[in-house]
């Protein structure tokens, strides 16, 4: 008897496309990956084992649901597009660790969605071939809590994933990589050629990592604080951090001293542009601003 060949595999990504009569849609970000070693390396980095439970976004037609399946505890899987539905039915129907969810994964409630659905304290890990139209937002939703992944593995188009671990003074270097950089070690365990997928997209895609730290130097006051001040001061980025400053608490004359305060007991200069701050001098000075009174 010959086994059937995996979902991911190109022939039977096409023949299942073929049989439900289905084409990618663009505006949902469907490109299906065809590629079992970079399917095998996603679940690898992730270092997927029965002891996991996994929340994966957007499982499109199983290919990578199949080998997350194959390895972890239970896997529970959002899918927006309903023409899915009967298509996942069939082709993972041998796993019962499998539970698809109709539902954009930007109003998932996922706290509620655990307690049914895992109901146990195995370790929670997020993995995706993400819908790329939606990256950064899933990637921030997914970083603001309140649930905390031990390991978040995605796959994103190249240059998001430049982003997140672009180093300060690169051009890359964004609000994004400090807030992902504050909360998380970020790694790119691999580059995927665009055409790994059917049909292929216009650019090259990345694996990325997002691990918790053990241990963190520094600590901001507020989380959430702290990422909505580095917004700010990324806002105009070719303006200098002292124009920003005054953008993110205002301008009247009190202001102005305290935020000179600020930047002079971390003796920082008020003409640098704010990419040329680490992640390490953000938090020390909004924890700085937060002290003297002007960052709640
Ligand atoms: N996992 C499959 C693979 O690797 O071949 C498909 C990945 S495809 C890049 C992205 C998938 O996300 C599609 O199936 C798409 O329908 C789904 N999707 C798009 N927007 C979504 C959303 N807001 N919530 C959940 N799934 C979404």
């Amino acid at each position: 008897m010959t086994e059937t060949p995996a979902i991911g595999s190109p022939a039977r990504t096409q023949a299942i496309l073929n049989r439900y009569h289905l084409s990618a849609k663009k505006s949902l970000g469907q490109n299906f990956l065809t590629d079992l070693n970079t399917l095998v390396g996603i679940v690898d980095a992730a270092e997927i084992t029965t002891n996991d439970n996994v929340i994966e976004i957007g499982p499109g037609i199983g290919s990578l649901t199949e080998q997350l399946a194959k390895r972890a505890n239970k896997v529970v899987a959002y899918e927006l597009d309903q023409n899915l539905l009967p298509v996942l039915d069939d082709t993972l129907h041998q796993y019962d660790n499998v539970k698809i969810i109709n539902q954009d994964i930007l109003k998932a409630n996922l706290p509620e969605m655990i307690e049914k659905e895992f109901g146990d304290d195995k370790p929670i890990k997020v993995v995706a071939n993400l819908p790329y139209y939606i990256t950064t937002p899933i990637i921030l939703s997914l970083l603001k809590g309140p649930v905390d992944f031990s390991k978040i593995v995605v796959m994103m188009q190249k240059e998001v994933a430049d982003r997140l671990c672009a180093k300060t003074g690169v051009k890359a270097y964004s609000s994004l990589s400090v807030i992902v950089q504050y909360l998380h070690r970020v790694t790119v365990p691999m580059l995927v050629s665009r055409k790994s997928f059917i049909p292929s997209p216009n650019v090259d895609s990345a694996i990325v990592t997002l691990s918790s730290y053990d241990h963190r130097d520094v600590v901001a006051f507020n989380d959430k604080s702290f990422m909505g001040f580095v917004r700010g001061c990324f806002a105009h980025r070719r303006k200098t951090l002292w124009n920003n400053l005054q953008s993110v608490f205002g301008k009247s004359p009190e202001t102005k001293e305290q935020i000179k305060a600020g930047l002079a007991q971390m003796e920082i200069d008020p003409g640098v542009r704010p990419e040329r701050l680490t992640v390490s001098d953000f938090v020390k000075l909004a924890n700085t601003y937060h002290q003297i009174g002007i960052l709640k």
